[in-house]
């Protein structure tokens, strides 16, 4: 790539793993709606995640020839999020459109997304996807979790169109498990969604089995969110709720001089309230170590948005 030294208006961001031919219609009809609809500045950078395919290579070497597509090839396969966030630190535009490589979303439907850039962050959004039935399922549950975990109001598509202090805001937090979504999260709420189509990928195949699913979903479990340490508290005080309930219920019974058998209330009260003060322990532990795990990751305090009638400065904080 000849270097260019404006900094553009948009850069779009691909993480590619062993593609195929479609990564050149690709980049070839994302210059088409940058050039001729969008006509605005651009860059276009391919992030190879660590391709073994002979083909890939050779297709990257070729594309970072022309002008405004850069090629970044890590040493190995990170997954999916790993390169995204490879891509954004790499991109100096304005705005940051996240795509995957085999046409799933289109790139036509990109000038969709920009109509909508009064706001941080813009996501297409996929009324039906031409997905098997086991990644229908993943989806569906990872659409679940990322409303109730996240907060998301709407679905999310790899197609999206990020503002730059969101971006950086994404870049500070330190993480070995990116998830995109999770960390967006972190920096804003002003998430909004536009339908669009999603096709058949040009690859013909998911390069996510449903290990590699099951492991990205874990990310967002435990990396990316307190839900179990959540449960576990909740259940812990459920529990002790209940052994004071039963408490409650072993006294009158003395008083109204009921009788019962030798022993058992008074064993079941005292397991279920060592039980449930136990299991409430691990969770509030478990909410100290997320915390702390908040403050080493450099979880932002707060992002500035703007300033009004001052010099620009420092965009985020980190609270160190
Ligand atoms: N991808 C990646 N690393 C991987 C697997 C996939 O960067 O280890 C990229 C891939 O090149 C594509 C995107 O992630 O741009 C989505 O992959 P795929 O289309 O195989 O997944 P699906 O559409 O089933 O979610
Ligand atoms: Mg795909």
């Amino acid at each position: 790539m000849t270097a260019p030294t404006k900094k553009p208006r948009y850069s779009v961001v691909v993480p590619v793993y062993n593609t195929g031919d479609s990564l050149r219609d690709l980049v070839a009809r994302l210059q088409s709606v940058f050039t001729n609809t969008i006509k605005a500045s651009f860059e276009i950078i391919l992030v190879d995640d660590g391709s073994v395919e002979e083909r890939t290579k050779a297709l990257l070497n070729d594309l970072a020839r022309q002008d405004g597509v850069m090629v970044v090839r890590l040493t190995r396969n990170f997954g999916k999020p790993g390169a995204v966030l490879c891509g954004l630190g790499a991109s100096r535009g304005d705005w940051v459109i996240t795509i995957d490589d085999d046409l799933q979303q289109s790139p036509e439907d990109i000038p969709l997304l920009i109509a909508h850039e009064q706001h941080d962050t813009v996501t297409a959004t996929h009324a039906h996807k031409q997905h098997t039935v086991s990644q229908r399922m993943t989806s569906w549950i990872k659409a679940r979790f990322d409303k109730a975990m996240l907060g998301y109001q709407v679905k999310l598509s790899p197609l999206k169109l990020i503002r730059r202090h969101v971006v950086d805001g994404m870049l500070a937090i330190k993480t070995n498990r990116p998830f995109i979504p999770a960390l967006i999260r972190q920096v804003t709420n002003d998430v909004v969604g536009v339908p669009s189509e999603h096709h058949k990928s040009a690859q013909g195949h998911s390069r996510y089995s449903l290990t590699r699913r099951w492991g990205q979903f874990s990310d967002l479990l435990v990396g990316n969110s307190n839900f179990l340490m959540q449960v576990f508290t909740r259940l812990g005080f459920v529990v002790a709720a209940l052994s004071f309930a039963l408490a409650m219920v072993v006294i009158v019974r003395k008083l109204l001089d009921i009788p019962t058998q030798a022993g058992w209330s008074s064993l079941m009260v005292a397991i279920l309230l060592i039980g449930g003060l136990n299991l409430a322990a691990i969770g509030i532990t478990g909410q100290y170590f997320i915390r702390l795990l908040d403050i080493t990751s450099k979880k932002p305090a707060f992002v500035i948005r703007e300033r009004l009638g001052a010099p620009d400065s420092d965009q985020t904080h980190s609270g160190d």
